[in-house]
């Protein structure tokens, strides 16, 4: 236990520990499901860390969030005060960089490679230049960084006070260092990988991957593998290859323009709806004209090479404007590379081609084409088949035959680690008579829905978070009276709001756990339902209004189609019913963070007793799953008593 940073292995960590430890000595994965509190961050480093030494390996600790990474750094902290260890995180590109032309004028990780890459490779980036000037300063840096665990911003700080650039020095650091916690783009996203490997020296059989909060990955890998391209988008690469003088180009985008706009008028689709289309729908266009100017006769090799042309061109454009001192963005360049994936993709059933109605920023309603991977493992597997070990782990996994099947692992270890919460700590009720299922819905629904959503809120002592499963039904529970009948300041979570917006709102709704409570009402899967914690008081209680099965759109129906076909039997309830169940347990595990919490989790759907969702409950939350008839004040009586010990 040299590696394990506390006095005392808590119940079933010495098992999570030898799962992990024999996994990666025998070169296999693991998938292993354990809730919060269990601790697994410091287990799976206390396996991983002699392991890797002992095969000369790199562990590559992939995250979600900053905080996470952070909390991996932390650990490790505490590990080297037993024994000397080092490790660095790695945020991502975009805010390693001091560039303000990467700063200022990249959307993401993807972009800002791709713009950093061309700057120095240019020489027009003078931190990088500095760094390479600056050869022994930045070399006492490396050794000064490489002496035990350090988190990114402490290169970051050093580095702006010497112009330096911090990704090139962290770059040089990540070579000396056992682990590197970073987000998971480093290894999912292709092009990003290349560069990582490199700057690491090592190919993916030489890293361990730990894969935290992996209940991420799948909707990560469809997210990964698929891409978008608007009308407005289109608008702009055709004025700009006019600039350019490329006539063909140009032509090409108004004729992709105008195919978008009569697919419209065809599907006439309603704000929010979307089509399946074939991707001859599209490409038929480009044949159909007398004067397609770009091809001469109904040729898909000639559109091919020609594609291949304007991405090139969109590539100049890119050098050209960074030579103007301009961000080095081409409308060119992405609307080009969409093209050319419509027509790759063509024949693949692991894809779908949709046209979709959305609502701008303008808040008009237009229409976009979308290239939708359905297969998560076309990504995944990059990664796992071929690194050293995958160690993928959640509290909300199961069932782990089924995530294991979705992101394409064959043989690996499993294991399912209990609650470290006490039971007497935990209150979990399920509601009769009331539901959010489509042929239920209507006022008299939300006004029940408020009415007992009130009745938890207002007998709850502080903070307390309602997670719907959609914005209709948030609106649905607002229209029901809601914030005419909860007797706590109500915040509620918008699309419109900025990250900015949105965390100020989070910020007050929790400084309201010492001032008598507040009611956060959000959305499944939203921003305020995963990713945050709130711990003690900031959520005394959760409650889960509804269940968030999808919408039956065309991308739904599309992903059920070829799980069906992929999996045998199991289409629709791993394109359709697992997803719902997991983002639910997501919701409901918000309060219960630290090993300490009492809170109270309260299902206002009575969906949730049936088996075929129960069994899909997390195990620690299902164990104290207590039903609550349909009887006025019941719900109160329930959490009254377990907050104050007998109602108020
Ligand atoms: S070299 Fe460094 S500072 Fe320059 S663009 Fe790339 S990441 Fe940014």
């Amino acid at each position: 236990m040299d590696f394990f940073p506390y006095e005392h292995l808590r119940p079933k960590q010495g098992e999570f520990i030898s799962t992990v430890s024999e996994a990666v000595h025998l070169g296999k994965n693991a998938v292993l499901e354990a809730p919060t509190g269990f601790g697994k961050t410091a287990c799976v480093l206390a396996a991983v860390l002699p392991a890797a030494r002992e095969l000369n390996k790199k562990v590559v600790y992939l995250c979600r969030t900053h905080k996470q990474m952070d909390r991996v750094i932390e650990e490790l902290k505490a590990i080297a005060r037993k024994e000397p260890v080092t490790a660095l995180s790695l945020r991502g590109r975009k805010e390693m960089c001091l560039s303000p032309l990467v700063l200022n004028h990249t959307q993401d990780s993807s972009s800002s490679m791709y713009v950093c890459r061309l700057l120095r490779k240019m020489k027009r980036c003078t931190h990088y230049n500095a760094t390479k000037e600056k050869e022994e300063r930045a070399y006492e840096l490396e050794v000064l960084f490489s002496r035990g665990p350090v988190y990114s911003h402490e290169i970051k700080e050093v580095c702006e006070r010497e112009a330096m650039c911090p990704y090139e020095v962290a770059k040089a650091v990540m070579k000396n260092t056992e682990v590197i916690a970073c987000s998971y783009m480093y290894l999912f996203h292709p092009d990003i990988r290349e560069g990582f490997l490199e700057g690491l020296g090592v190919t993916l059989e030489d890293v361990i991957v730990v894969i935290d909060e992996a209940h991420n990955l799948p909707d990560l890998a469809i997210d990964l593998g698929s891409s978008r391209l608007s009308l407005n988008a289109l608008k702009n690469a055709s004025r700009e290859a006019s600039e350019y003088n490329e006539r063909d180009i140009a032509a090409l985008f108004e004729m992709t323009y105008q195919a978008m706009l009569a697919l419209d008028s065809k599907y006439k689709l309603e704000m929010g709806d979307e089509a399946r289309i074939m991707p001859a729908e599209l490409l038929g266009y480009f044949f159909g004209k007398r004067h397609t100017p770009f091809l001469k006769e109904k040729n898909l090799t000639e559109l091919e090479e020609f594609l291949g042309y304007v991405v090139k061109q969109g590539e100049e454009v890119q050098k050209e404007m960074l030579k103007k001192g301009k961000p080095p963005r081409s409308y060119i360049h992405s609307c080009g590379v969409f093209l050319s994936n419509w027509l790759a993709m063509r024949g693949r059933k692991d894809f779908c081609y949709l046209l979709v109605s959305y609502q701008t920023k303008a808040e008009t309603q237009s229409v976009r084409l979308e290239i939708v991977d359905l297969d998560p493992r076309n990504i995944t597997t990059q990664v796992t088949s071929a690194c050293h070990s995958a160690i993928a782990m959640s509290g909300t996994l199961s069932p782990l035959v089924a995530y294991a099947e979705t992101i394409g692992l064959t043989t690996y270890e499993a294991g399912q680690y209990p609650s470290p919460f006490q039971r007497s700590n935990m209150l979990v009720l399920a509601a009769r008579g009331v539901t959010t299922k489509g042929s239920y819905r209507g006022l008299e629904m939300y006004r029940k829905l408020a009415s007992k959503a009130a009745e938890v809120a207002n007998n709850t002592p502080k903070n307390v978070g309602i997670f719907a499963p959609s914005y209709e039904v948030l609106e649905g529970l607002l229209a029901g009276g809601f914030r005419y009948i909860v007797e706590k300041p109500l915040f509620v979570e918008s699309r419109k709001l900025s990250s900015a917006e949105n965390d100020e709102l989070v910020r007050t709704f929790k400084d309201h756990e010492s001032h008598g409570g507040a009611v956060l009402l959000g959305v499944l899967a939203g921003r305020n339902a995963e990713g945050q914690d709130y711990p003690g008081d900031e959520m005394n209680c959760v409650i889960l209004l509804g269940i968030p099965y999808a919408r039956p759109t065309a991308r739904v129906k599309a992903q059920i189609d070829y799980y069906t076909e992929a999996f045998p039997s199991k289409g629709r309830y791993y394109g359709y019913y697992l997803p719902a169940h997991r983002k639910l347990n997501q919701g409901a595990g918000r309060a219960h963070r630290r090993l300490e919490d009492k809170a109270a989790i309260v299902f206002l759907d009575y969906r949730v007793l049936q088996p075929f969702v129960k069994k899909d409950v997390s195990g620690w939350i299902a164990r104290s799953l207590r039903p609550i008839d349909d009887k006025p004040g019941l719900l109160a009586r329930y959490i009254e008593t377990f907050f104050y010990g007998v109602p108020k």
